[in-house]
Parts: structure tokens; sequence; C-alpha cells
């Protein structure tokens, strides 16, 4: 098994707007990538051994992601090749079919290209320690990747792939929260951070724009919960979105 870092990627997806942005972040943090717009390209490149993980798209032009996973899964080639799958479809159904038919992980469009880069990143960690492993060997719980994003230099804030349009204070709330994932920050901390010591600015003033920026989180389509209320001290990302408090 390769390292992480030089893992060779095959990306099929007949969209170019998703293929282009999705090769460009995976390049850029340092993988191999190579395409295909449809079911017959992926065929080719794959047929070929050289590729580490699939990032394959459900519904292509000439047939059904399907297809493709079950022929490779029913091949005889005895190296396991992981496969994350891209739906915009985001029926129960078809994720409990592709995870049935061997795919590795399951993500609904609308995502965010971080996200996809940190999913490869925990299938390739999973695939490389259960090979390591041998048979015996338990794959670690693959924790979920918040849908969020912030890119400081052009304070473009998404979740879930939309655009959110933040205020200054609620950009730099989301910032600081992403920049230590699970890192709890108390209020003063916040406040400092975001306002600069020397403001006076109450508990309530912060609860009020964490409340905000939620709701934005939220009627973007990603879970507003992904910033918790950590009681009697403050707020932070989790890695657990199901059963965090935002009270
Ligand atoms: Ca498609």
């Amino acid at each position: 098994m390769g390292h992480t870092m030089t893992a060779r990627i095959l990306l099929v997806e007949d969209e170019p707007a998703i293929l282009e942005s999705l090769a460009y972040v995976l390049s850029r943090d340092g993988f191999t990538v190579a395409t295909a717009k449809n079911a017959a390209e992926a065929a080719a490149v794959a047929a070929n051994g050289s590729v580490d993980l699939v990032v394959l798209d459900l519904m292509l032009p000439d047939g059904s992601g399907f297809d493709l996973i079950r022929g490779w899964r029913g091949s005889a080639s005895n190296r396991p090749m992981p496969i994350i799958v891209l739906s915009s479809r985001d029926a129960e159904a078809d994720r409990v079919a592709a995870l049935e038919s061997g795919a590795d992980d399951y993500v609904t469009k609308p995502f965010s290209p971080r996200e996809i880069v940190a999913r490869v990143r925990a299938v390739l960690r999973r695939s490389a320690s259960s090979n390591a492993g041998g048979a015996g060997a338990t794959p670690a719980p693959i924790k979920p990747v918040p849908p969020l994003s912030t890119d400081a230099r052009t304070r473009r804030a998404e979740a879930s792939g939309r655009a959110l349009d933040l205020t200054r204070v609620e950009f730099d709330l989301l910032a600081t929260l992403l920049g230590s994932p699970g890192r709890v920050f108390t209020r003063a901390e916040l406040i400092d951070r975001v306002w600069g010591d020397g403001f006076r600015i109450t508990d309530r003033t912060i609860d009020s724009h964490v409340k905000a920026l939620r709701k934005k989180i939220g009627e973007a389509g990603a879970e507003p919960s992904w910033i918790e209320t950590v009681r009697g001290v403050g707020y932070r990302l989790t890695d657990d979105p199901a059963s965090a408090e935002t009270t």
C-alpha cells in the first residue's frame, strides 16, 4: 500500500464543475489524480490496477456507478480498492445499496471539496491500517467530517457546498472554531479572538451571534449542531453533531 500522500485517486464524475473542483483540491493536497467522465473511462483507468481509491458519482451518462462497484468487487483482483460514492440522491435506500454493494463511504451532494478530501484521507487510513493489521484488525469508526469551511484569504465561508453570507463576527467565530476542531473555547477566549481584548462584549452578545451563525448553517442544509454548546463553558466544533447540545 502506498503512502497516503502519494495515493492515486480516480475521480469519476460527469459534471465538469464538480470534477474540476475535486481534482483541484485533491492535487493541492498531494494526491495524484486521474479523472473519468463516464463509466467506460473509469473501468479503463481502474483496469491497470494502479488506483488506490475511487471517488465515484452514481449517476453517469453511460450507466450506473453501482454496476462499476459490482464489477470491481466481483473481480478476481486481490487488492481492495476503497470506493467513496457521490450521489445527489439522499434517499436512505441509495445509501444502504451503495454500502451493501461494497462502497466504503457515501457522500450526498452538495458537499464541500474539503469534506471529500477529509473522507478520502479517513478511508485511506482505515484501509491501510486494516491491511497492516490483518484479518483480526478492527477498523476505527470514521468520525463525521463537518461540511463547513472558511477561507481566510477570500473571507468566504461554505456549508454543505453552499456559500454562507456571514457578518464579520460570524465569519471570525466560525473560522476560530474550525481552526481547532474539538477544542472548547470559553466565551472570554472567543471575545478575545473575534473582537480583541478591551472590547466589552457580554456573553449574551456572543450567544446571539452563535445563534445567527447556526441559523445560516442550517439554512444552507448543514447541521447547526456542528457548533456545540458546552454548558457553563462556551462553544466548540463537535465531531458528533447528532448528540451535540445547542442550548
Ligand atoms: Ca452525475
